[in-house]
Protein backbone atom coordinates (compact mmCIF):
# COMPACT_ATOMS: atom_id res chain seq x y z
CA UNK A 1 0.00 0.00 0.00
CA UNK A 2 1.25 3.73 -0.81
CA UNK A 3 2.10 5.44 2.45
CA UNK A 4 -0.41 8.30 1.00
CA UNK A 5 -3.21 5.93 0.88
CA UNK A 6 -2.60 4.89 4.57
CA UNK A 7 -2.55 8.26 5.69
CA UNK A 8 -5.81 9.40 3.50
CA UNK A 9 -7.75 6.37 4.81
CA UNK A 10 -6.95 6.72 8.55
CA UNK A 11 -7.98 10.43 8.13
CA UNK A 12 -10.87 9.37 6.76
CA UNK A 13 -11.32 6.92 9.52
CA UNK A 14 -10.48 9.35 12.19
CA UNK A 15 -13.01 12.08 11.12
CA UNK A 16 -15.59 9.42 11.10
CA UNK A 17 -15.02 8.55 14.88
CA UNK A 18 -14.05 4.98 13.62
CA UNK A 19 -10.32 5.40 14.59
CA UNK A 20 -8.29 6.78 17.19
CA UNK A 21 -4.47 7.31 16.86
CA UNK A 22 -1.94 8.35 20.34
CA UNK A 23 1.64 10.61 19.23
CA UNK A 24 5.07 9.78 21.01
CA UNK A 25 8.17 11.52 19.82
CA UNK A 26 10.75 9.56 19.28
CA UNK A 27 13.75 10.60 21.06
CA UNK A 28 16.60 9.03 19.03
CA UNK A 29 15.25 10.64 15.62
CA UNK A 30 12.84 13.94 17.08
CA UNK A 31 10.43 12.35 14.66
CA UNK A 32 6.37 11.66 15.78
CA UNK A 33 5.75 7.93 16.11
CA UNK A 34 1.84 7.15 15.34
CA UNK A 35 -0.32 4.48 17.09
CA UNK A 36 -3.73 3.94 15.52
CA UNK A 37 -6.32 1.48 16.59
CA UNK A 38 -10.09 0.97 15.24
CA UNK A 39 -12.94 2.28 17.25
CA UNK A 40 -15.40 -0.29 15.43
CA UNK A 41 -17.15 -0.76 17.94
CA UNK A 42 -19.44 2.52 16.86
CA UNK A 43 -19.40 1.61 13.29
CA UNK A 44 -23.49 0.16 13.62
CA UNK A 45 -24.28 3.30 15.90
CA UNK A 46 -22.42 5.76 13.07
CA UNK A 47 -24.11 4.25 9.91
CA UNK A 48 -27.66 3.74 11.47
CA UNK A 49 -27.39 7.50 12.58
CA UNK A 50 -26.57 8.04 8.49
CA UNK A 51 -29.41 6.01 7.70
CA UNK A 52 -31.50 8.00 9.91
CA UNK A 53 -30.24 11.57 8.33
CA UNK A 54 -30.85 10.31 5.11
CA UNK A 55 -34.01 8.95 5.91
CA UNK A 56 -35.37 12.35 7.48
CA UNK A 57 -33.79 14.38 4.33
CA UNK A 58 -35.91 12.16 2.11
CA UNK A 59 -39.04 12.40 3.89
CA UNK A 60 -38.78 16.12 4.14
CA UNK A 61 -38.16 16.50 0.23
CA UNK A 62 -40.96 14.69 -0.22
CA UNK A 63 -43.29 16.80 1.73
CA UNK A 64 -42.10 19.79 0.37
CA UNK A 65 -42.73 17.98 -3.06
CA UNK A 66 -46.54 16.78 -1.75
CA UNK A 67 -47.32 20.44 -0.21
CA UNK A 68 -46.55 22.51 -3.35
CA UNK A 69 -47.42 22.99 -6.55
CA UNK A 70 -44.46 23.92 -9.11
CA UNK A 71 -44.25 26.33 -12.38
CA UNK A 72 -41.48 26.37 -15.03
CA UNK A 73 -41.47 28.35 -18.35
CA UNK A 74 -41.53 25.75 -21.40
CA UNK A 75 -39.54 28.39 -23.57
CA UNK A 76 -36.28 28.69 -21.44
CA UNK A 77 -35.42 25.56 -22.19
CA UNK A 78 -31.62 26.08 -20.47
CA UNK A 79 -31.24 26.59 -16.86
CA UNK A 80 -34.62 25.90 -15.94
CA UNK A 81 -36.10 27.63 -12.69
CA UNK A 82 -38.73 25.86 -10.73
CA UNK A 83 -41.30 28.44 -8.80
CA UNK A 84 -43.59 27.61 -6.27
CA UNK A 85 -47.10 28.53 -6.81
CA UNK A 86 -46.50 31.65 -4.44
CA UNK A 87 -43.40 32.72 -6.27
CA UNK A 88 -45.29 32.16 -9.71
CA UNK A 89 -48.04 33.99 -8.20
CA UNK A 90 -46.29 36.80 -7.44
CA UNK A 91 -44.85 37.04 -10.89
CA UNK A 92 -48.43 36.71 -12.33
CA UNK A 93 -47.50 33.37 -13.90
CA UNK A 94 -44.71 34.75 -16.53
CA UNK A 95 -41.86 34.18 -16.64
CA UNK A 96 -38.83 36.84 -15.31
CA UNK A 97 -36.63 35.77 -18.36
CA UNK A 98 -38.77 35.84 -21.08
CA UNK A 99 -42.17 36.74 -20.39
CA UNK A 100 -43.87 33.67 -21.48
CA UNK A 101 -46.13 31.82 -19.56
CA UNK A 102 -45.57 29.55 -16.09
CA UNK A 103 -46.99 26.54 -17.17
CA UNK A 104 -47.67 23.82 -13.86
CA UNK A 105 -45.62 21.06 -13.10
CA UNK A 106 -46.09 17.15 -13.18
CA UNK A 107 -43.41 16.61 -10.29
CA UNK A 108 -45.30 12.78 -9.83
CA UNK A 109 -41.86 11.49 -11.02
CA UNK A 110 -39.71 12.94 -8.64
CA UNK A 111 -41.99 11.74 -5.76
CA UNK A 112 -41.90 8.39 -7.07
CA UNK A 113 -38.54 8.62 -7.01
CA UNK A 114 -38.44 9.78 -3.35
CA UNK A 115 -41.06 7.39 -2.39
CA UNK A 116 -38.32 4.36 -3.80
CA UNK A 117 -35.66 5.94 -1.99
CA UNK A 118 -37.42 6.19 1.09
CA UNK A 119 -38.31 2.26 0.91
CA UNK A 120 -35.04 1.09 -0.48
CA UNK A 121 -33.04 2.96 2.69
CA UNK A 122 -35.69 1.72 4.97
CA UNK A 123 -34.39 -1.97 3.88
CA UNK A 124 -30.96 -1.45 4.86
CA UNK A 125 -29.64 -3.45 8.11
CA UNK A 126 -26.51 -2.67 9.53
CA UNK A 127 -26.87 -5.36 11.91
CA UNK A 128 -24.93 -8.87 11.18
CA UNK A 129 -27.34 -10.91 13.74
CA UNK A 130 -30.13 -9.72 11.57
CA UNK A 131 -28.81 -11.01 7.98
CA UNK A 132 -29.12 -14.33 7.32
ZN1 LIG B 1 -38.99 31.78 -19.99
Amino acid sequence: MKLNTVRKTLYKLYSEKLAQFRRIRDKSTGWFIYYWWHEFDLLEEILLEKKNLLQQKLRDRLEYEEKNYFFECEDCEENQIKYTFEEAFELNFRCPECGGELKALDNEETKNFLKERIISNKKISFSIDEQE
